[in-house]
């Protein structure tokens, strides 16, 4: 393993204790009226900057000198059984300890016969996640890439994405074959609902740039909502806003068809392939090639793939 791992995962064993019911899920009340605001760090286990983003708040003082405006501000530490098993000579093995955290969260499988260390955790934090009118899911990604927010399927997401003015490069996708993710579901997920939802991926797992862009986004999400004052986020405010932000549409996903799955060049996510027709992978006799100018590559997955495994999604960048 050659991974250089710059980020250290904080204790969060102070944060186990909370008055909401459920381990690790904190409810800060302002008494006033207002949106419930939802952060969350910790979907997958092995994504350190969204702890190290929420410790950072809670020494900014929350729950003691610092308490929402207005609303109710949640603050939800999410796989902790699975960062508890992380282990910086293996980093990877600890997103998840039976399953994907962020796959559960159709009714069909919450409310379904399944049972899993994640589905149990996940049936605790949806009357949470039922109650927030706006949720701020922190990531990070595997491969070297610049921060990318998944604004989800519909507009509304994309339109959070640009009040909120990073990062650079936002995503409209499908959603996940495998699963609804939380920043999905009910109505995050429905353009009809005034709800809406982000999923900012900081940059690579442990990259100290990824925790930087985890602080600022929290800050920038919290002042965007309304829950901190301008001038208490300006002052803590620590990376500029991108000059410009650009919406990618995704509208295909390769999926590997056995272990050959390779790609013809070196690739990073949000390469552009400028010419429709191009070959860029092969798997076996299978040669895929992109079917339009300026495509994409969101998210190309470096690791050996498996026959049904997405191995990159493809896209273009929207006129607008
Ligand atoms: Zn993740």
């Amino acid at each position: 393993m050659n991974t250089r791992i710059e980020l250290l995962p904080p204790d969060i064993r102070p944060y186990r204790a909370s008055t909401s019911g459920v381990d690790y899920v904190h409810v800060f009340a302002s008494g006033r009226p207002g949106p419930v605001v939802m952060v969350q760090a910790l979907t997958h286990g092995n994504e350190l900057c969204g702890a190290i983003a929420l410790d950072w708040l809670f020494q900014q003082g929350l729950g003691r000198s610092l308490m929402p405006l207005h609303g109710e501000l949640i603050i939800c530490f999410a796989n902790v059984e699975a960062y508890a098993r992380f282990s910086p000579a293996d980093p990877n093995a600890s997103r998840c300890v039976d399953e994907d955290l962020n796959r559960v969260w159709h009714d069909s499988v919450l409310f379904g016969p399944g049972d899993s260390l994640e589905l149990r955790r996940a049936r605790q934090l949806q009357p949470f996640v039922d109650r927030a009118d706006l949720l701020f899911d922190i990531h990070s990604m595997q491969d070297a890439c610049r921060p990318l927010m998944v604004c989800g399927l519909l507009d509304k997401g994309a339109t959070l994405a640009r009040e909120l003015g990073m990062p650079g490069d936002l995503l409209i996708d499908t959603g996940h074959p495998s699963g609804l993710r939380m920043r999905d579901r009910g109505g995050f997920g429905d353009p009809a609902s005034p709800k809406n939802a982000l999923l900012i991926e900081c940059g690579q797992h442990w990259e100290q740039s990824s925790a930087d862009v985890a602080i600022d986004s929290l800050v920038r999400f919290l002042k965007l909502s309304g829950m901190v004052d301008t001038s208490w986020a300006d002052a803590r405010l620590r990376l500029p806003l991108p000059p410009k932000q650009q919406l990618i549409r995704v509208d295909q996903a390769v999926t590997a068809l056995s272990a050959d799955f390779h790609f013809l060049q070196p690739v990073r996510g949000l390469d552009v392939i400028a010419r429709a027709g191009t070959a860029f992978a092969q798997d076996g006799d299978t040669v895929f090639t992109t079917s339009y100018d300026n495509t994409v590559l969101v998210m190309p997955s470096l690791k050996h793939g498996k026959p049904g495994n997405t191995m990159v999604r493809l896209g273009r960048f929207d006129p607008t």
